[in-house]
C-alpha cells in the first residue's frame, strides 16, 4: 500500500484507517502556554468507544529508537490525557521496550502497542488481502479496547441465570408481591442496577375490625347514641398496636382485603426471612376491646332540678365491642442494598405497592445537597440526580451528574468520559468541543477558548492572551495580534483628523 514518496507516518495512518479507525490529525501539535512542546505523528480515534490513540512514528534508517523516544511518547500521551498509544519504527525497536511498555501499562494505565518493521510488514499483508477486520481486532485487542465494551443483552441473561435459586417459603395469607428487588422505577436511565444484597421479609400482622354502639341515657333530654367502627392493626410478633401514622398501618389498611391464601415464594437471588407469630390472639383481642371501650367514653352535662351542674360518664363495657376478625396477614417488605462504586443505598419498601416506602436512600438528588426528587443516576459516580443536576452526554446520551460531566468551556455542552473531547484551550487547558475548537491564535496557532483570546482590531483575526499587543488610545485599550497590525492602525490613527481619530477609538 505504500507508494513511493509516501511518508512512514502516512503509511501507519492508512493502515489504521483501513482498520476502521478515524484519523483525526496528522500530525497533532502539542501546545502549552502558546508554545509547541512536542507532537504526535498521528491522532486516531476508535469509533465505537471514541477512544483517542496517539501515534509516534520513527523512520530512522538504520538507527534504533529506544528508551528516550519511548519516554517522550509516554510524556506526550500523559500531557494530552490519552490512555492509548502506538510506537512504530520503520526498522527495529530497542529490545528493552516491551518491558517498558508493560511497566507503563501497569503503573500509568497507558496501553502502548509497539510496531517494528516485521510486525508492520505482517499487518500490511493483511491490508493487501482486505482482512481489515483482522487488523481492527489486532489493534483493539493489543490496546485493550475490546475489554471495556458495553454490557449486552446476552451478558444480562447470563447474569440472571447465575442467580441462586433457594428455598421456597409458604405463607397462609400474604399480600401478593407485585414489586421485586429491582432498580427503583423513578430512575429513568438505568434499569439494570443489580442489588448487592436483598432480603424479602414476610412479617405477620393481625387486622382487627370492630364495631361499638354506645347508648347513654341523658337525664334531661333522653338518649344519646354513639357509634364507632374501625380497624386496629397489631404487630403479631410483638403484640403491640400500631399507631395510625405507622407506614405498615397506612399500607395494610388500604390493601389487607387483597391478601391471598396459601401462597409460596421462592428465593431467587434474594433471601426470605419469614417471622412466625407467637402472640396469643385471645389476649390481643381482650386488650383491643378494652382500649376501644376506653376511647369511647361518653360524657354528658346536665342541670338538675336544684339547678346544679352535673356530669354523667358512660363507659361502654369491653364486651360491648364487637370484633370481626382477627385476620393474620403477612406483609412482604423488601430490604434492598445497592453497592455502586463507593456509594451504598438502602431501600425498604412494600412488595405489594412500592409507592409505599419505609426508607429510601435513593429518592433525593445528592448533588450539592439539593434534595429534589431523583429521576436519574450518574453512570460515573452513581450519585442520584434530579432534573436540574443531570447532564446527558451530547454523543451517547448517557447521563452523568453535574460533577462528572466534561463541559465545553465555550458552549457548555456536556460529554461523558468516553466521548470527552480531547482538545483543550492551550492557555487554560479547559475542554473545547468539536464546534468550539476552531479558533486558533493567528500568531502561535494554539487553540484558544473565548476567555483567553481577543480580536485584533486591525485584521479581525483572533490572538491568544500571550501574543496580544494592547495599546491605549485616549484611555481606551485596543488589542492587536502583531506589531505589524499595531503599526498599521497607529499610522492611520496619527494621520487622521480629530473626527477620524474618534471613529477609530470607537471601533470594536
Ligand atoms: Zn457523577
Ligand atoms: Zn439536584
Ligand atoms: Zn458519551
Ligand atoms: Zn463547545
Ligand atoms: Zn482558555
Ligand atoms: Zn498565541
Ligand atoms: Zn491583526
Amino acid at each position: 500500500m505504500s507508494k513511493p514518496g509516501e511518508s512512514f507516518e502516512t503509511q501507519i495512518a492508512l493502515m489504521l484507517h483501513s482498520a476502521d479507525f478515524v484519523i483525526k490529525e496528522q500530525p497533532h501539535r502539542i501546545m502549552h502556554k502558546g508554545k509547541q512542546i512536542g507532537d504526535l505523528d498521528v491522532l486516531a480515534q476508535e469509533p465505537s468507544s471514541g477512544e483517542i490513540i496517539g501515534v509516534s512514528c520513527k523512520d530512522w534508517h538504520g538507527q534504533t529508537p529506544g528508551s528516550e523516544q519511548f519516554s517522550h511518547l509516554v510524556e506526550m500521551l500523559e500531557f494530552e490525557n490519552l490512555k492509548y498509544g502506538i510506537f512504530a519504527s520503520s526498522g527495529d525497536i530497542a529490545n528493552t521496550l516491551p518491558l517498558r511498555a508493560e511497566h507503563v501499562r501497569n503503573t500509568k494505565g497507558i496501553n502502548i502497542v509497539l510496531l517494528d518493521h516485521d510486525e508492520i510488514t505482517r499487518l500490511k499483508k493483511l491490508t493487501y488481502s482486505k482482512q481489515a477486520t483482522d487488523i481492527e481486532d489486532y489493534f483493539k485487542t493489543r490496546l485493550g479496547l475490546s475489554a471495556n465494551k458495553r454490557r449486552t443483552v446476552a451478558d444480562e441473561i447470563r447474569a440472571q441465570k447465575s442467580v441462586t435459586i433457594g428455598r421456597t417459603v409458604g405463607c397462609e395469607r400474604l399480600l401478593p408481591i407485585n414489586f421485586w428487588n429491582e432498580s427503583p422505577r423513578y430512575i429513568m436511565n438505568n434499569h439494570d442496577l443489580v442489588p448487592s444484597d436483598s432480603t424479602l421479609k414476610l412479617e405477620p400482622y393481625l387486622v382487627i375490625n370492630y364495631r361499638l354502639h354506645v347508648q347513654a341515657l341523658h337525664p334531661g333530654t333522653g338518649k344519646i347514641n354513639s357509634n364507632d367502627v374501625g380497624s386496629v392493626i397489631v404487630d403479631a410478633t410483638q403484640g403491640a398496636i400500631l399507631s395510625e401514622n405507622d407506614p405498615v398501618f397506612k399500607h395494610l389498611i388500604k390493601y389487607y382485603t387483597n391478601a391471598e391464601t396459601h401462597v409460596s415464594v421462592q428465593e431467587k437471588g434474594f433471601t426470605i426471612k419469614k417471622t412466625e407469630s407467637f402472640v396469643n390472639q385471645r389476649e390481643v383481642i381482650r386488650i383491643v376491646r378494652e382500649q376501644i371501650a376506653a376511647q369511647n367514653e361518653v360524657r354528658t352535662h346536665y342541670t338538675t332540678a336544684k339547678n346544679e351542674q352535673r356530669q354523667k360518664i358512660v363507659r361502654p363495657r369491653a364486651d360491648d365491642v364487637r370484633i370481626i376478625g382477627p385476620y393474620l396477614i403477612y406483609v412482604p417488605v423488601w430490604d434492598v442494598k445497592f453497592n455502586l462504586g463507593d456509594k451504598t443505598y438502602r431501600r425498604i419498601y412494600f412488595g405489594y405497592d412500592d409507592d409505599d416506602v419505609i426508607l429510601d436512600e435513593m429518592s433525593k438528588c445528592q448533588i450539592k445537597s439539593c434534595e429534589n426528587d431523583t429521576n436519574s443516576i450518574c453512570l460515573a459516580c452513581h450519585s442520584t440526580t434530579c432534573d436540574n443536576h443531570n447532564r446527558p452526554c451530547l454523543m451517547c446520551s448517557n447521563i452523568l451528574c453535574e460533577m462528572c460531566a466534561h463541559v465545553c468551556v465555550d458552549c457548555r455542552k456536556n460529554f461523558c468520559n468516553e466521548h470527552r473531547p480531547q482538545t483543550v484551550c492551550g492557555i487554560c487547558r479547559s475542554t473545547l468541543c468539536q464546534n468550539c475548537r476552531s479558533v486558533l491564535c493567528i500568531e502561535c496557532k494554539t487553540m484558544i477558548c473565548s476567555n483567553h483570546r481577543e480580536k485584533c482590531i486591525q485584521c479581525n483575526d483572533y490572538v491568544c492572551i500571550s501574543h496580544i499587543i494592547s495599546k491605549k488610545y485616549a484611555l481606551v485599550a485596543k488589542n492587536f495580534c502583531s506589531q505589524l497590525c499595531f503599526n498599521r492602525f497607529n499610522e492611520t490613527y496619527r494621520s487622521s483628523g480629530v473626527f477620524g481619530k474618534f471613529k477609530k477609538i470607537l471601533k470594536k
